[in-house]
């Protein structure tokens, strides 16, 4: 597939001159009708492949995002880590049916660094809009992030009648833990409790920072006895791996759900949640309830 023409380049040079100004131009007004790196790439793609005669482009950007090929895979490839003075912007491949020249990679070079500044600018946005998501101690999804997750879930729900449950999970007496082994340890056993739920949940679950000590998992396509099951597995989990540290530490847990007959709001499935950890809590913690009405109460039986 590809043969002795691989060439691997250096980062382009951003001074390199442009093709024509009124069609460097033209290129950055195509690119810049996008925020998405992606597409922005296609752009630069679509409008370069035919005039350079490449035959499909690669590329790789930075972070684990996806990557993007397009067009097809030639014979013979030249390469170019894109990298500005404190910026990765990846990697790109071009991909060529018959051996390219040096005026077409100069060219190339030249296009590149047209694409550059308009590229860095939707990757640096793209990085600012998942922080703003993320919560930075647990590295979940924080409550911003759960808004808009919950409105996409319950609108899925409903559309597809499916079933939907949410569980508020609360860290037990964590002020004690807070005010006996320091904040930062207690900073430490927040992550340590995050991943442990991460890894206990099915990765179509979403499990989110609510705030402090506090998260909240949705669970789409289950019901309230399911709930229950996921619940119990993770309270258990918490509680058996902590009970062989300095430390026991504890969860409590609400749970509500969509209920079948119709549309529930947002705030009506949490707060179902909400006044279901409050009783978990009042009846001693290390506990998990399911909201009133709901019935799964065999399934509780077992938890102590
Ligand atoms: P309960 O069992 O009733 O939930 O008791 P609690 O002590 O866990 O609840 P309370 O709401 O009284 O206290 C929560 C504590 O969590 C107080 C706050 O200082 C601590 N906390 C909140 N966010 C963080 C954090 O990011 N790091 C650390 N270390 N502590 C936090
Ligand atoms: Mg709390
Ligand atoms: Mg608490």
């Amino acid at each position: 597939m590809v043969d002795d023409a691989q060439q691997c380049r250096p980062a382009f040079a951003l001074n390199s001159k442009p093709d024509s100004a009124s069609q460097r131009l033209q290129l950055l007004q195509r690119l810049l009708s996008s925020q998405e790196p992606a597409v922005m790439v296609s752009h630069f793609f679509d409008a370069l492949a035919p005039r350079l005669g490449f035959a499909g482009l690669t590329y790789t950007p930075p972070y684990q995002r996806p990557q993007v090929e397009l067009g097809t895979e030639g014979r013979h490839q030249s390469d170019y880590a894109l990298k500005g003075e404190n910026q990765n912007l990846g990697h790109m491949t071009f991909h060529w049916d018959r051996r390219f020249n040096e005026r077409q990679l100069a060219e190339v070079e030249e296009w590149l660094s047209v694409l550059f500044l308009p590229l860095s600018n939707a990757l640096r946005y793209q990085d600012a809009l998942r922080l703003a998501l993320v919560d930075s101690l647990t590295g979940l999804g924080n409550r911003a992030a759960l808004d808009t997750a919950l409105h996409r879930e319950l609108r899925l729900a409903e559309r597809q009648e499916t079933e939907l449950s949410m569980l508020i999970v609360d860290v037990d007496h964590f002020k004690k833990i807070n005010d006996h082994l320091g904040h930062s340890r207690g900073d430490e056993i927040l992550k340590q409790v995050a991943n442990l739920m991460s890894d206990t949940l099915r990765d179509s679950d979403l499990l989110y920072r609510y705030g402090g000590e506090e998260f909240v998992v949705l669970l789409s396509n289950t019901g309230p006895a399911g709930a229950a099951v996921i619940a119990e597995r993770l309270r258990r989990t918490v509680a058996q791996v902590f009970a062989r540290s300095d430390r026991p530490v504890t969860v409590s847990m609400g749970i509500s759900s969509r209920r079948p007959e119709g549309e529930i709001s947002m705030h009506s499935l949490f707060d179902r949640a909400d006044q279901a950890l409050y009783r978990a809590k009042a009846q001693g913690r290390n506990r998990v309830e399911p909201e009133i009405g709901a019935t799964t109460q065999a399934l509780f039986s077992a938890q102590g």
